[in-house]
């Protein structure tokens, strides 16, 4: 659609997408940026994979003892009486034992250390007897294969370790290390560069004067990004100035991948962001029927995506979180995995407007009996962000609904995937 007809229809009829319709819109212009590099494992923490991984070798590489103990060959395992096995030697990790281990014998092994040649079974040091240079094995206690770590059983050489995507996570980093690869291939981050909009806006550190407020949507924004394997460009805090916006969109424009900001998109005296776009680049959006975050900008301008964000705070962090975030994985090649959809009961009966998707701030918590219940932290302005501190969850409430009544199961959107607590 042109930008300029959009605007036109905008303005006499206001069309407002549906937060599902946004993603979709977001999902057609956003493309992964091409380009990777390689990084040293220590280097390598949160950032994306680029190609998918294979086992260079078996994981564990060597057919292993999973107990102190002894190891001895499972046709040596009495059926009916108690045998004795002689002790030939001794298997320690890193010091495998270099002979073979013959019919009545056996070899004492500690966990880690290779099964010696001839043994298929390892018994537990507390389940024999150890009788000076034998032991004692008692009948029908034991299974061939007990206890043994079969080289390849994790991963298979050759195997499938990673898929390109993924969000490298401590874990994948010790999976790589223990398949000896030093280092990893990795897509370049994307450039993210933000700004926020308002002559009221006031640097930390300097007094309020009076109709000011302090900048706190970078705060909140670079906080955000940080969560993300992207590069951040911080712009700093942009005046009600169509010249200035103009000055730093342009520059942006060769610069940056994607271009955020937050404030002058609705349609007050001094909201200067979407006519900037308009002129400069390209829009696609800027209405959506969710609560907060109505006025929500998404364009191109040059190479750059474009998110004009809603001023209130509360607004900034619904948007992102809702929409901004995925198209930034999306932009950084990442392919999480599907979201947990949670449900939970309503604590309270709640209200909403029926034409708008709300996101409304939850505390989350479990009750004796297991069964999860979610309330409101209280009012709900889209200025205050204290709410937004206290809350633990988005209660999603779908277009289309008015109200939801006490105990009903509403959809939540847990801020963090899963909370430990203090563990
Ligand atoms: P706007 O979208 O520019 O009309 O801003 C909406 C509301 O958000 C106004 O009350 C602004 O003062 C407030 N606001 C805008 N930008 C910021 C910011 N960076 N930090 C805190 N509040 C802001
Ligand atoms: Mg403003």
């Amino acid at each position: 659609m042109r930008p300029a007809a959009l605007l036109r229809e905008a303005e006499d009829q206001p069309i407002a997408l549906s937060v599902e319709e946004a993603r979709a819109a977001i999902a057609a212009q956003v493309q992964p940026v091409t380009g990777h590099e390689r990084l040293g494992l220590r280097s390598a923490l949160g950032r994306v994979l680029a190609h998918d991984l294979f086992a260079p070798g078996p994981l564990p590489p060597w057919t292993t003892s999973a107990m102190d103990g002894y190891a001895l060959h499972s046709r040596d395992l009495p059926a009916l009486s108690d045998t004795m096995l002689a002790v030939i030697g001794r298997a320690l990790a890193g010091h495998p034992f270099a002979g073979a281990v013959g019919p009545g014998e056996c070899v004492q092994i500690m966990t880690g250390a290779v099964l010696p040649a001839g043994c298929d079974t390892v018994l537990r040091q507390e389940d024999v007897e150890r009788l000076g240079d034998s032991i004692r094995v008692q009948s029908g206690q034991h299974r061939p294969g007990d206890h043994v770590r079969w080289a390849g059983e994790d991963i298979a050489a050759g195997g499938s370790v990673l898929r390109q995507g993924h969000r490298l996570e401590p874990a994948d980093l010790g999976l790589i290390a223990s398949l000896g690869l030093a280092e990893v291939c990795v897509r370049r981050q994307p450039k993210v560069a933000f700004f926020s909009t308002g002559d009221e806006l006031q640097g930390l550190g300097q007094p309020l004067t009076p109709g000011m407020i302090y900048d706190s949507n970078r705060y909140t924004l670079h906080a955000m990004l940080e969560g993300l394997s992207v590069r951040i460009l911080d712009r700093g805090t942009v005046p009600d100035d169509p010249q200035a916006l103009e000055t730093v969109l342009t520059g942006l424009a060769g610069q940056a991948d994607l271009v955020l900001s937050t404030g002058g998109v609705s349609v007050g005296a001094a909201d200067y962001v979407t006519a900037t776009l308009q002129r400069l680049g390209e829009i696609f959006f800027w209405k959506i029927a969710m609560k907060p975050g109505k006025p929500l900008l998404f364009g191109r301008v040059g190479s750059a995506l474009f998110f004009g964000l809603p001023g209130n705070p509360v607004s900034v962090l619904a948007t992102f979180m809702v929409l901004v975030r995925g198209a930034i994985l999306r932009l950084a090649g990442e392919e999480p995995p599907p979201r947990l959809r949670l449900r939970a009961h309503a604590a309270q009966a709640l209200i909403k407007g029926r034409r708008r998707t709300d996101f409304q701030r939850g505390i989350l918590e479990q009750g004796a009996d297991g069964r999860l219940l979610v309330r409101t932290t209280g009012m709900q302005g889209s200025h205050m962000l204290s709410s937004m501190s206290r809350a633990n969850c988005f209660l999603q409430l779908p277009a289309g609904v008015s109200s939801i009544d006490q105990d009903e199961e509403v959809e939540v959107l847990p801020f963090n995937t899963i909370s430990w607590g203090a563990g």
